[in-house]
């Protein structure tokens, strides 16, 4: 069993790691960086060890320092997070080698999904529907021949690819020896690998993904969907859970599919299988295996806690429900709360100089702010998540609309006004919308 956890991450995530532990009666231990010595997850752990100076690659990503403080506190096990190591399949096979449990995948299944043409070629063999597109890596040479075979418009991904970076669309023959070598630079800067493949474009997609969680003997579940459509620059702002453009038996059709092929994998711990939907097929994009930044609006509708499963199936305990025994209820709805303009989404980070958080029936703020908090310049910009949780999508978005009038935070520019131009748009309120309609917004709504 697991009795001391080791959290490499900070801020919100760190704290809600922490939270699943403190239930679990499993002692925590928070790293931090010098800039985050008055931080909230490092206040609230039982014991906290000062990893290094701010910059992530001298802390946070720093794996000799992580595993001594492992050392040093007795941790046991690591959790990572989302970001920094979590998708590090060598930081797996350290900690292994140190007889330290990772609570997350094995460094295989790591490596399978990380790199996306192998991810996309696993995911077909195990009966998941992909995007068409090109068998493997496209080079310079021979772009022209695999895009017009696909068809325009055709888009240019890094293999390593992660945030959106390295992606670029070429809308015919006369844009795309500069798409892909834009996207090849880009690949290379943020991934050190300028590996790139090539999909179609497609025009109005959705973007839904399911949530999966694994045993590692063979089962595996899957808890619904989550439709993270409304995203600028590929980055998600807002994510509901169920998807407006879902019914029942849609839903668990596909989270069949991804369990089944869970299984087949022997997948062990949490995962989020990426789909685009469009004109009712789903395409595979990427697979993620880790937590996600909006899966607490999962464990709102299932009731479930994805840390508390994370933890017991790498302490081997397996899974504590079935499939048949997840029931689905009401809707919920995630606003990613950043310290950035709410119109330009440049980064502003300063000293919270006062801090309310919403309450009351339905409410979750997942955040490590606090009044007087300085937010260091040195990490992402998202503070806090505020979900938000009603009987019915309806309830829902009335509830929110209450909940974004209560929340201040005052001394730096975040995106909540945005959420409350949001809940008011007849589009949002109808839940029509897809992958390109909040740049569509922000460039038709710009002051
Ligand atoms: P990353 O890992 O960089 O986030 P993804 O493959 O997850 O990259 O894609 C991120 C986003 O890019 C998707 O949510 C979607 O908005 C857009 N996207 C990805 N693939 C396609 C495609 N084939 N057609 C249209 N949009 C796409």
């Amino acid at each position: 069993m697991i009795s001391k956890v080791l959290i490499a991450n900070r801020g919100e995530i760190a704290l809600r790691v922490l939270r699943a532990c403190k239930e679990l009666g499993i002692a925590t231990v928070a790293v931090h960086s010098t800039a985050d010595a008055d931080a909230m997850h490092v206040r609230l752990a039982d014991e906290s060890v000062c990893i290094g100076p701010p910059p992530s690659r001298e802390s946070y990503l720093n794996i000799h320092q992580i595993v001594a403080a492992c050392e040093i506190t007795g941790a046991d096990a690591v959790h990572p997070g989302y970001g920094f190591l979590s998708e590090n399949a060598k930081f797996a096979e350290i900690l292994d080698a140190h007889g330290i449990t990772f609570i997350g995948p094995t460094a295989e299944h790591i490596r399978l999904m990380g790199d996306k043409i192998t991810a996309k070629q696993t995911a077909q063999e195990l009966g998941i529907p992909v995007v068409p597109g090109s068998d493997g890596e496209v080079k310079p040479e021979n772009a022209l021949e695999v895009a017009r075979k696909i068809g325009f418009p055709v888009l240019i991904k890094a293999t390593a690819g992660g945030g959106g970076r390295g992606m670029k669309v070429a809308r015919s023959a006369a844009d795309l020896d500069e798409a892909v070598a834009t996207a090849r630079s880009e690949a290379a800067a943020a991934f050190g690998n300028d590996a790139v493949y090539m999909e179609k474009y497609l025009g109005h997609p959705r973007h839904i993904e399911i949530q999966i969680v694994g045993d590692g003997f063979g089962n595996a579940i899957h808890l619904g969907e989550r439709d993270c459509s409304l995203q600028r620059r590929h980055q998600k702002v807002w994510e509901e859970a169920n998807s407006p453009a879902l019914n029942v038996e849609q839903r668990m059709k596909i989270g069949q599919v991804c369990a089944d092929a869970m299984k087949k994998m022997k997948y062990r711990g949490a995962g989020t299988i990426e789909f685009l939907y469009e004109d009712g097929e789903f395409y595979f994009i990427e697979m993620n295996t880790r937590l996600q930044v909006e899966h607490p609006i999962t464990e709102a509708i299932t009731g479930i806690d994805l840390v508390h499963e994370q933890i017991r199936v790498a302490s081997g305990a397996g899974l504590s429900v079935t499939q048949e025994e997840i029931e689905f209820s009401g809707h919920a709805i995630e606003c990613r709360i950043n310290a950035e303009d709410p119109r330009t989404f440049v980064p502003s980070p300063g000293t919270i100089t006062h801090f309310h958080a919403p309450g009351g029936l339905g409410v979750r703020v997942d955040s490590g702010a606090y009044q007087g908090y300085k937010i260091p310049p040195y990490y992402d910009s998202l503070i806090g998540k505020l979900i938000v949780h009603g009987r019915t999508r309806v309830e829902c978005m009335m509830r929110l609309r209450r909940v974004l009038d209560e929340f201040v935070i005052d001394g730096i520019k975040t995106t909540l006004p945005l959420f409350q131009e949001l809940i008011s748009n007849q589009d949002i309120a109808n839940g029509d919308y897809d992958i390109h309609w909040l740049e569509n917004y922000l460039a038709k709504t710009k002051a």
